[in-house]
């Protein structure tokens, strides 16, 4: 691996390596641009096979924070950082530790929750550094973004109904989620609340039945879920489920869904869904609900100010879908575009030295 050839593909500021041999941190922090703002990005805790994976991981991720905000149109910039481990390395002085490498980046770069990583880790992070986000209500923390970060969802898939059908309602209409856990019963919950009729698919029997007895609907499994004959296909589980096999059983005309990295590869099953007509929702423009959330809790805005901004995820989906439309390319091109188009705006106004 060479991390400074994949830190020019990908655009990347700075990467940080961070060692702790006590309390047995390893850690990276990748800092993509901070042209809009600090970079925020959540803080995973995962036992690669190798460095080198740690680090491939921790640059795609950070890239990806710089598009979700710019569209969002937040004053953040793209980071992440990755800890190199299993949960049971966790301990007060492995965070407090990586709370620190954090405060000596003064502001730079702020964390949150991301995979195997919890309020708590977050609590112990705070005892060391403020550039944290995701901690506990006691703190002033924002608590779950789950139900913000469904709201966005529900409103981008609102937004590709009315492309599709002329009309946003999801009343009579039917949505197919798989993964029916924090962001996908929320999403469930608004969806009922509204008329829509729904089927479920999650590997969590726990899960289903919670969902049938509030709401109803219809249980699939596996494959039966993108076979569904539905209206919109709502992926808020796992990454990479739509793919080339899979894009060849849909026959739902949308596909909009909270899951980050839905798609196995982003260009060709791009161009494969545009192929059968399929709608796409990017993943990172309809699932921001969850940055908003963060934003406002950092902003020390009241929690309804990012449940309203994730609403205007409707509008920005309709002005994806239309430029995609228009430019004839895909829905992911075109939101990169409009968020790279932001960043270079911006860019252009730190010209003049205000200080
Ligand atoms: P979660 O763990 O609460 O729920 C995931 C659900 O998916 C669980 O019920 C699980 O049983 C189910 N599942 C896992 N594998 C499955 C499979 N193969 N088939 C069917 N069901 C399966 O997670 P969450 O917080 O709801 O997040 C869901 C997705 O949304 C993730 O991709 C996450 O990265 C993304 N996301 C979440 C937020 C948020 O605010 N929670 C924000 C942005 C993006």
């Amino acid at each position: 691996m060479k991390p400074f050839v994949e830190m020019a593909e990908l655009g990347h500021e700075q990467v940080i390596l961070c060692r702790n041999d006590d309390v047995g941190l390893r850690a990276i922090i990748a800092i993509h641009n901070t042209t809009l703002g600090p970079a925020l990005g959540g803080c995973r805790l995962y036992d690669y096979a190798s460095e080198a994976e740690a680090m491939t991981d921790a640059l795609r991720l950070s890239r990806g924070m710089t598009y979700k905000a710019a569209i969002a149109g937040l004053d953040l910039g793209g980071g992440k950082s990755v800890i190199i481990g299993d949960r049971s390395i966790k301990s007060e002085a492995l965070f407090r530790a990586f709370g620190r490498q954090i405060e000596s980046l003064a502001g730079r770069y702020i964390t949150a929750e991301d995979m195997n990583t919890n309020v708590q880790d977050m609590n112990d992070i705070r005892r060391e550094t403020q550039w944290v986000t995701g901690v506990g209500a006691h703190a002033g923390g924002s608590g779950d973004p789950s139900p913000i970060t469904a709201w966005g969802v529900f409103n981008g898939l609102r937004a590709c109904l009315e492309v599709v059908y002329g009309t946003p309602s999801v009343s009579g209409r039917t949505v197919a989620i798989q993964g029916i856990g924090n962001v996908g019963y929320n999403l469930a919950k608004y969806l009922h609340e509204r008329g829509a009729k729904l089927v479920f698919s999650d590997i969590n029997a726990g899960n289903i039945d919670r969902a049938m007895s509030e709401f109803g609907g219809t249980v699939v499994e596996g494959d039966e879920f993108f076979q569904s004959d539905v209206d919109v296909l709502a992926p808020c589980a796992i990454g990479g489920i739509i793919n080339k096999r899979t894009i060849e059983m849909i026959k739902a005309p949308i596909v909009a869904g909270g899951a980050n990295n839905v798609l196995a590869n982003e260009d060709e099953d791009c161009d494969r869904l545009r192929e059968k007509n399929i709608i796409l929702a990017p993943d990172y423009v309809i699932n921001a609900g969850g940055l908003m959330s963060v934003y406002s809790e950092l902003r020390g805005w009241p929690a309804d100010k990012a449940m309203d901004d994730a609403g205007k995820i409707f509008t920005t989906v309709k002005s994806i879908l239309s430029k995609a439309n228009a430019d004839g390319i895909s829905s992911i091109q075109a939101s990169n575009r409009i968020a790279e188009a932001r960043i270079e705006s911006v860019a252009k106004l730190q010209r003049l030295r205000v200080g």
